[in-house]
């Protein structure tokens, strides 16, 4: 592929898809790189409703294939919640620690065995002529009762990991990309991108 716009402002998600599919995309367009380029509203029900908005309107915009993604916490005990929420869960423009207080206070009552939850990516690409495919990353475990580790962001030093006996953020980096929601959702994608 020769171009392919990516729908974020962020250059971290952008190096590391640089990193991933460096080898089959010529060139890596940045949100943050084109001037004037629209400020999705995410105000989708779903994780697939905000990753393919976010893609059309960038597509749409640059009239070059486009990627997004949305991602986020899915707590059985709260029916989904934080889900498309997760950024904004204490409020707009919380932080991660301001977040993962609200988490932990909403399942104060919630016993050991009922505190499964799992981290979701939808990847959303969409090319001009309309067409539409999403890649779903799905990484299950438990909400702890106190943090742990220092790694990561948002909410994994809460998440302890199915088959490891850590935390998101007690993993390094390569071990989480490994077999975290994003780094399933992006693999799945240059699977995609080699058949195609
Ligand atoms: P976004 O898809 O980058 O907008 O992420 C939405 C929110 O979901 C983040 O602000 C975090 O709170 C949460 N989140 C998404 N992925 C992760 C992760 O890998 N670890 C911890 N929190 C995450």
């Amino acid at each position: 592929m020769k171009q392919l716009v990516v729908a974020t402002r962020n250059r971290g998600k952008i190096r590391e898809l640089e990193a991933m599919l460096g080898d089959l995309v010529d060139e890596f367009r940045c949100a943050a790189d084109l001037a004037g380029f629209p400020d999705t509203v995410e105000d989708g029900v779903t994780f697939e409703d905000n990753a393919l908005k976010k893609a059309r309107e960038a597509s749409r915009f640059t009239g070059l294939p486009a990627l997004a993604d949305d991602s986020g916490l899915v707590v059985d005990a709260l029916d989904g919640r934080p889900g498309v929420f997760s950024a904004r869960f204490a409020g707009e423009g919380a932080g991660d620690a301001a977040n993962n207080l609200r988490l932990l206070e909403e399942l104060r009552d919630v016993s050991a065995g009922e505190r499964r939850a799992a981290f979701v990516c939808v990847l959303a690409f969409v090319s001009p002529d309309g067409f539409e495919r999403t890649f779903t990353g799905r990484v299950g475990g438990q909400i702890l009762e106190t943090p742990r580790g220092d790694g990561g962001f948002g909410y994994d030093p809460l998440f302890l990991v199915d088959g490891f006996d850590c935390s998101m953020a007690e993993l390094e980096l390569e071990r989480k990309n490994g077999i975290s929601h994003r780094g399933q959702a992006f693999r799945q994608f240059r699977e995609y991108l080699e058949q195609n």
